[in-house]
Order: structure tokens, then sequence, then C-alpha cells
């Protein structure tokens, strides 16, 4: 028998030490979670992409009374990006989310494992890594790549 031990990597930061196109794809991030649809979680996410071509796209999450056809910021960003720009790889996503008393949250943001699969598939399918930057008020993480927010993911390389 043997065991596979898999290890991410996350770069634990302050804002001042980020450049300040990160600097200002959080604070998108941040602003956008004011345009949060979230009526019954009282949790609003705001993500924020910068495409390869500089161009700079923000989401909220989204809800609905019939709760699954909601959408996290998240997706709702990249399924923006990639409509808009189909031959845009993103370079970087930065997401922030506020809780039910309207204060960003302490610990970086963890996205769902939906959102990691649709990140990690939005990456394979430009050939292009991308990086994640989760807000905290306590710092922020920072990782390298969305492949590494998802190990022994799903991919279509597994159905040939
Ligand atoms: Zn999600």
């Amino acid at each position: 028998m043997k065991e596979l031990n898999i290890s991410i990597s996350i770069r634990i930061c302050q804002e001042e030490e980020l450049s300040a196109d990160d600097r200002e794809l959080l604070e998108a991030a941040r602003r956008t979670t004011y345009h949060s649809y979230a009526p019954y979680s009282h949790f609003s996410v705001g993500a924020a992409a910068r495409l390869v071509n500089g161009v700079l796209i923000t989401g909220s999450n989204q809800e609905n009374a019939a709760y699954p056809s909601g959408l996290c910021a998240e997706r709702t960003t990249l399924f923006y990006a990639n409509s808009q720009y189909p031959d845009q790889a993103v370079d970087t996503l930065a997401i922030a989310a506020r809780n039910e008393s309207g204060e960003f949250l302490v610990k970086p943001i963890p996205p769902c494992g939906a959102c990691r699969q649709v990140m990690l598939e939005t990456e394979q399918r430009f050939r292009h890594p991308m990086r994640i930057l989760l807000f905290g008020t306590e710092g922020i993480y920072e990782i390298k790549g969305a492949g590494s927010l998802l190990p022994l993911s799903f991919d279509s390389s597994a159905m040939k």
C-alpha cells in the first residue's frame, strides 16, 4: 500500500505587499460585493477578473427563491468574461465577501467546489494559469493557479 500526499502552496500577503494592479483588482472585488443580490443568505460576494488583455470584469452572487437557480460571484464573473472575451485568458481572479453584518470576512474567502471546477476549466481552456487572490481582512491568500484549489480534479482528460 502506498500513500499519496498532495500539497498546495499559498502565499499569505498583506495588501501593501501586492502590486498596484492586484490592489485595484481586490478593491474591485470588494466594491462589487455591494452589487450582490443575496436576500436569502445575506452573504455578499464579489469577484473581479483581470483578463490578459487588461480588461477588468466584475461579478457578484445572484440568488433566487428557487435556490439552485442562483449563481456564485466567481461563476457570474468567469462566465461573463468568457462570453464577452472568448479568446482572452483570465490572468488573475480576486474574491471578497461580506457577512450578514455587512463586514468583510476576517479569513480569506474560500470559493465553493463548483466554482473551483469552473475556475479549473477556464484555466485549462486557455492554457494559462489563473492566479487567485482570496481577500480577508487579516490577510490575502495568493494562489498561483486554479489547479491548486482542486487536487485530484475531474477534467476532460479523465473521459478519454
Ligand atoms: Zn461558488
